[in-house]
């Protein structure tokens, strides 16, 4: 089957009624009389229905056991845990979703692991992998876009004993697919695109060796980072339209990167589909496309603010990937080394002449601020 039609049956467990799918299934507890290991169901923190058939779903997609998490950090702090001791060296992007950089620099450091950091661009976290236990890769990277080679960086880390995990955020799995460019994990908010309706917060890991997913499991069900029964029910049903959903989404994201780039005001545009993207050519080979989301420049931050105050379709908003266009003024956040005019903009699934419509509107502004 191909992936588009995958993404549609996968985890379907037809109900007996003959419905398509169970509704989500609340409970805290199950009857287990006697020994609690006879019974595939005990308690809510360990095991629910609703999870598994979703987790069957992204297992298929990301080709490795995948376990769902209560958010996206949820998902990447269980990975911390589960391979990182006191003394061991992890090695991030400098430029990742910040707030990745601040657990580990913070929790997981004060508790005596080593955090380095390299740029994602020109696969610069290769020379920082001597004598590190974990290295991990976030590509395209959040908010500057930037991509690196994961089969590259894989084989590098590999050569160190290292183990890869990748942040598949911003591509998804219908995207790109890490397991099968050498990554030992993937990790994601599925918070982002692959749920797509900015309605619910969640995440996962998916993991090559079942003996990996097995101990992220574990710590789920010990440190309690489970989701709710609703949210990954909701989750499970957005999967469907996945490929509908970001296949819209990207055109309308090149095309708008494409009219950005010839657009005075507008300083720099990050967005891996340009021709002088320094990652257009990784992206190409490791991306069925080039994303979601666009990056761009308005050189400060008064043209940034008349750009959001002109706008009336494209909400300013945190997060990325909805089917509604959103976008914001990243540095308002601060933890990222950008500009006061540096604009995250994620382009949804409305009509493009209506996105575009509204741009030029908001540039206009901005070139008149
Ligand atoms: N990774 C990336 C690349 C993100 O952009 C985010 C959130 O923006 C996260 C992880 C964290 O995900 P969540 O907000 O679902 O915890």
């Amino acid at each position: 089957m191909t992936r588009e039609t995958d993404v549609i049956h996968a985890g379907y467990r037809h109900s007996a009624t003959g419905a398509w799918m169970d509704g989500p299934q609340f409970s805290a507890t199950y009857m287990t009389p006697g020994e609690p290991a006879n019974h595939p169901l005990t308690y809510g923190r360990f095991q629910n229905p609703t999870w598994s058939a979703f987790e069957e779903a992204l297992t298929l997609l990301e080709g490795g056991e995948s376990i769902v998490f209560a958010s996206g950090m949820a998902a990447i702090d269980a990975v911390f845990g589960v391979t990182l001791k006191p003394g061991d060296i992890v090695v991030l992007p400098s430029d990742s979703y910040y707030t990745t950089r601040v657990v580990a620099s913070n929790w997981w450091h004060s508790l005596g692991m080593q955090v380095r950091q390299a740029p994602t661009r020109d696969g610069a976290q290769a020379a920082a992998l001597d004598g590190a236990k974990l290295l991990l890769i976030e590509t395209p990277t959040n908010p500057q876009l930037d991509v690196c080679d994961i089969a590259s960086l894989a084989r590098a880390a590999k050569a160190k004993g290292a183990l890869v995990v990748v942040d598949n955020t911003t591509a998804t799995p219908y995207l790109q697919r890490p397991l099968a460019l050498g990554a030992d994990v993937v990790v994601a908010s599925d918070t982002k695109a692959l749920t797509g309706h900015s309605d619910l917060v969640l995440g996962h890991a998916a993991a090559a060796d079942p003996q990996m997913a097995a101990l992220l499991r574990t710590w789920r069900t010990q440190h309690g980072a489970i989701p709710g029964p609703m949210e990954v029910w909701l989750a499970h049903r957005s999967l469907a339209t996945l490929p509908l959903r970001l296949g819209r989404q990207c055109a309308s994201a090149q095309q708008l990167a494409e009219f950005l780039a010839s657009a005075p005001v507008v300083s720099a545009v990050h967005y891996p589909g340009l021709p002088d993207h320094p990652g257009r050519e990784i992206a190409a080979r490791q991306m069925l496309a080039s994303g979601s989301v666009v990056s761009f420049d308005l050189g400060t931050r008064a043209r940034a603010e008349a750009f959001f105050r002109a706008l009336t379709l494209v909400k300013e908003a945190t997060s990325f990937g909805g089917v509604h266009s959103s976008a914001e003024r990243r540095a308002r956040w601060g933890g990222d080394a950008i500009g006061d005019g540096f604009i995250r903009f994620s382009v949804g699934c409305e009509s493009f002449e209506d996105i575009l419509a509204d741009v030029r509107v908001g540039l206009q502004a901005a070139a008149a601020a």
